[in-house]
């Protein structure tokens, strides 16, 4: 018999990975701060909970999917919190990108009531999420990734275990930092070309046959930039959260990131504007306006 999952934080890519669980046959409860998250769940099968206690009392599986690190302490840790209502033996996997020193630190305290936790945050996407094809990282004890691969196998497709507790969020972050650098790259290179009076459609063609392509020019560019409908689903706050969670990693270091240093500015620049809520493709806004053009195919205006 399939156990029963909790899943909290149903948003842009909590909710198709909560409907995947519950296409795969997992019975699921689910708790949101939104109550429309949650009525949509329920009209899938979805179970409702009335607080993170609730929902944790409810299930031997919980997922967290929230925005970054002081949301999951607070779901986890907090009043009324997960760890209130979680039995000996039950497991929360944190899928959210999250700080790997404030993940070491909430699975100690579940430790100490024989609660054990999985880090394996994701990549692909909300067009991922809904496919059920994300990239997923994982850190934690490896018998417990072995016990949870089938649930999983049902958000995902490529699943790597990484290794000890944080493993996965370290690996997440740096993946974000080579994302964020590709992105800014590419902008920086199509306004030079735009500016020369190349067309940005042929560029990126030529780019993504080349060398310099990227998970940006090959999908990015052509998806959410080139035709001005900058809806990846994710945001230039959380891809600042993620880079700033990879910076503090090379600072505990001591291992300077010079590249890094730089594209986190521009990330931080923009949430400074107040774009934090826009889609992290906005970020070529900044390069367009230092070049004075703008880089759209001419499908997109
Ligand atoms: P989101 O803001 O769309 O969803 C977060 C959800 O958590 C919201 O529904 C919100 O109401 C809920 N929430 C927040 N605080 C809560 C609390 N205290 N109790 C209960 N619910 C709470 O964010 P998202 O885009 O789904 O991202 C979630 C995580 O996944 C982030 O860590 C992000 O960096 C990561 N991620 C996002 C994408 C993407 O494309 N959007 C891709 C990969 C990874």
């Amino acid at each position: 018999m399939k156990p029963v999952i909790g899943f909290i934080g149903i948003g842009n890519m909590g909710a198709p990975m909560a409907q995947n669980l519950l296409k795969a046959g997992y019975p699921l409860v689910v708790y949101d701060l939104r109550e429309k998250a949650m009525e949509d769940l329920a009209k899938a099968g979805a179970e409702k909970a009335s607080s993170a206690r609730d929902l944790a009392s409810r299930s031997s599986i919980v997922i967290t999917m929230l925005p970054a690190s002081p949301d999951v302490e607070a779901v986890v840790l907090g009043p009324e919190g997960v760890i209130e209502g979680a039995k000996s033996g039950d497991i929360v996997i944190d899928m959210s990108s999250s700080y790997p020193g404030s993940t070491k630190m909430i699975w100690e305290r579940l430790a100490a009531k024989g609660i054990r936790m999985l880090d394996a945050p994701v990549s692909g996407g909300t067009e991922g999420a809904h496919a059920g094809t994300l990239a997923i990282m994982v850190g934690g004890e490896e018998k417990d990734y072995e016990a949870c691969l089938p649930i999983l196998e049902a958000m995902g497709q490529n699943i790597y275990y990484l290794g000890k507790i944080g493993a996965g969020h370290t690996v997440k972050a740096l993946n974000n930092l080579c994302s964020a650098c590709s992105m800014v790259i590419t902008s920086e290179a199509l306004v030079i070309a735009t500016k020369l009076g190349l067309s940005p459609d042929k560029v990126i063609d030529a780019i993504n046959s080349s060398s310099g392509r990227s998970w940006s020019s090959q999908v990015k560019f052509p998806n959410f930039v080139l035709n001005n409908a900058f809806n990846s689903g994710f945001t230039i706050g959380l891809m600042n959260k993620d880079i700033e969670t990879a910076m503090r990693l090379s600072r505990e270091l001591h291992i300077p990131m010079f590249v890094g240093t730089t594209v986190q500015q521009l990330y931080n620049h923009a949430v400074g504007q107040g774009r934090g809520d826009d889609c992290s493709g906005t970020i070529i806004k900044i390069i367009e306006d230092w070049g004075g053009v703008k880089v759209r195919s001419k499908e997109g205006g």
